[in-house]
């Protein structure tokens, strides 16, 4: 089995690709969907105690108020992480095992490189975007200010950053351009397996 990493900045265009593998029926592992289901879950409790149960007041996480909590002090985003990150990655390992029978597997992370959870995967694709186009599309897609994408990209590696690490970069702009790179590069993967 080859564990693939796909990460790329907000707005990058990475949820967009990975429905891609899922069209392929290639399991993925969607590492924010699955912080966000644990956040609401198991660790529902510890994070009331240490950010005030009033962030479930709804029933559910207010996850814009989380972000504003953490986003203004680094060591609560340090504390948040420290909760949410070992959780996503035991949840990653029974995702392995459950799938154990899969010839490839998809983790998707907007901060792969950021959490080290890269290490956990074979072959990681950066998914980069310029920046303009970034922040245009997560304006429209979350109806939020220029200020809001701005201020969540700050907390992301730059994409310079990423390239070191990446195994291969695929330029989003075009979308059937960018798939088609995709398929290339499975296949490739594929036949060196
Ligand atoms: P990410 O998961 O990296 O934050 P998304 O896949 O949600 O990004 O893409 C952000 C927005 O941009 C979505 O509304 C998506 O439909 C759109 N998008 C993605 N790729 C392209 C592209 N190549 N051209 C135009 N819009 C795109």
């Amino acid at each position: 089995m080859i564990v693939i990493g796909l990460t790329g900045g907000i707005g990058s265009g990475k949820s967009t690709l990975l429905s891609w593998f899922k069209s392929k029926s290639i399991p993925v592992f969607e590492s924010d969907k699955v912080a966000n289901e644990l956040l609401n879950t198991k660790l529902r409790e510890e994070v009331s105690l240490h950010f005030g149960a009033n962030l479930y007041a709804t029933g559910s996480l207010d996850t814009q108020a989380l972000a504003a909590l953490v986003f203004e002090n680094n060591n609560l985003l340090q504390t948040l992480n420290s909760i949410v990150h070992p959780a996503v990655a035991h949840a990653f390992t029974l995702f392995l095992k459950t799938n154990i029978k899969a010839k490839a597997v998809v983790k998707e992370a907007a901060i792969l490189f950021e959490t080290g959870a890269y290490k956990q995967c074979d072959f990681m694709i950066l998914v980069c975007a310029p920046k303009e186009e970034r922040i245009a599309r997560v304006m429209r897609r979350d109806s939020v200010s220029r200020e809001a994408v701005l201020a969540r990209m700050n907390h992301q590696w730059s994409d310079a950053k990423k390239r070191t690490l990446a195994d291969a970069v695929i330029e989003n702009t075009n979308l059937e351009e960018a798939t088609h790179q995709l398929e290339q590069l499975l296949k490739e993967q594929l036949e060196g397996l």
